[in-house]
């Protein structure tokens, strides 16, 4: 008798991270034995909120451990990204290229801030945004008029490009920057999901006029919910503080804002788990390379299905293992079979351009990115999959 793909897919789970009677969650949090003393020291001192040591705390090892010259701490990923495209320049009005296989996020932040989100396709090797689909797609709409990039199509002025590090793999940001140098776009990078990965030996998030990157829960670091923005520029990373925290005037007693600002401030206690994680992502990241290694060993001789592996040039964080289906056919099943088997997994994320309300957006070809999001399932990734002994230190 022949086993169908799906079983198989869920054996070869199984022998990467062996048996549990419990639901193998897709990503959950590593929770160092540190967050409970931090999170104490916010509670004794009542430093709960708005101000406190660990937010200056978790920005400058943020900063340290990425390379960058300057993070600045924000309530969510979301908020960073919107924070940031107005850092490069964008408004109201303006399109900015961005891949459709993204979580809605991306999109949400460039129309949060007015601007149109303009699809491109992605590079079926990275998931990431192609440079080949970007090229072709600015040689086709792109016209230089009094010194402004207009899509000719819609009229509208191109002011960024912002590519996704899609599951962790970096996109292939020299090829990515040849062009936008040609057409003149700042790049802002959503670096949400690549906190650990580094392409040609430099972190993702550094390819960019400003960066963003979430700590929602399910990231590789979460600080329940939050963000930050990265950036090289000290002009930029000031002005980034200032708005992102009510543009308050530093004052002992006095309320003067000088703009329209934001409260996109971390709350503190927030910021003490970041800080607990900050100190164990080393550990971390080995862990999830360990457990790639152990799905790529159970996966190796699987016919019909492989592993989705880090680009040559990067080093992925490995935040979500993915595997590629031949048929995608067999999509529905692959999920559901590894549903009944109380391993957690999902496919990616139905494409923008499919959402009711980007549906009308204007966009490039799709073709890469209607198959990934047909043939691809994340299965179970948990730092704690790897090490067994990680999941009883964590509280
Ligand atoms: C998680 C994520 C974000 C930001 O999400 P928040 O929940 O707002 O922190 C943005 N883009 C991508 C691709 C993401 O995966």
């Amino acid at each position: 008798m022949t086993v169908s793909l799906p079983k198989r897919i869920v054996d070869a789970v199984r022998t990467a991270i062996g048996p549990s009677d419990d639901l193998v969650l897709l990503h959950g949090p590593y929770l160092p034995p540190k967050a409970r003393e931090y999170i104490d020291d916010c509670l004794e001192t009542g430093w709960v909120s708005s101000a406190g040591s660990f937010v200056t705390r978790f920005e400058e090892e943020l900063a340290r451990f990425t390379g960058v010259k300057r993070a600045i701490a924000t309530v969510n990923g979301t908020a960073a990204l919107e924070i940031c495209l107005r850092l490069a320049g964008v408004a109201s009005g303006d399109e900015v290229l961005c891949p459709s296989l993204t979580f809605v996020a991306t999109a949400n932040a460039i129309s949060h801030m007015g601007a149109i989100p303009h699809f491109v396709d992605v590079c079926p090797k990275r998931l990431g945004l192609s440079p080949i689909a970007l090229r072709l797609r600015l040689d086709e709409i792109a016209v230089r008029e009094n010194g402004i990039w207009r899509n000719r199509q819609s009229g509208q002025k191109i002011s960024a490009v912002c590519p996704m590090h899609c599951l962790g793999h970096p996109c292939e940001m020299q090829a990515i920057a040849e062009v936008c140098n040609e057409y003149e776009l700042p790049v802002v990078e959503d670096a949400a999901e690549s906190l650990g990965s580094f392409y040609n030996d430099k972190h993702t998030g550094r390819f960019s006029v400003a960066a963003s990157i979430s700590f929602n829960g399910n990231k590789i670091v979460t600080t329940g919910g939050g963000g930050a923005i990265l950036t090289d520029n000290d002009e930029l990373a000031n002005l980034a503080k200032h708005i992102t925290t009510t543009a308050k005037i530093p004052h002992a007693w006095e309320f003067f804002h000088d703009q329209v600002a934001w409260n996109y401030r971390l709350p503190n206690i927030n910021a003490a788990l970041g800080v607990a994680q900050l100190e164990v992502l080393p550990k971390l990241l080995v862990a999830k390379r360990r457990l790639h290694e152990l799905y790529r060993d159970a996966f190796g001789a699987l016919k019909g299905v492989r592993l989705l592996v880090e680009p040559p040039d990067s080093v992925s964080n490995y935040w979500l293992n993915a595997i590629v289906l031949e048929e995608s056919d067999l999509l529905h099943d692959s999920l559901q079979e590894l549903s009944d088997a109380k391993l957690q997994s999902r496919p990616l994320w139905a494409p923008m351009h499919t959402l009711p309300m980007y549906r009308d957006n204007p966009r490039g070809s799709m073709t890469a990115t209607n198959w990934a999001s047909q043939s691809i399932v994340n299965i179970p990734s948990s730092a704690q999959l790897a090490f067994p002994f990680m999941e009883s230190e964590s509280i």
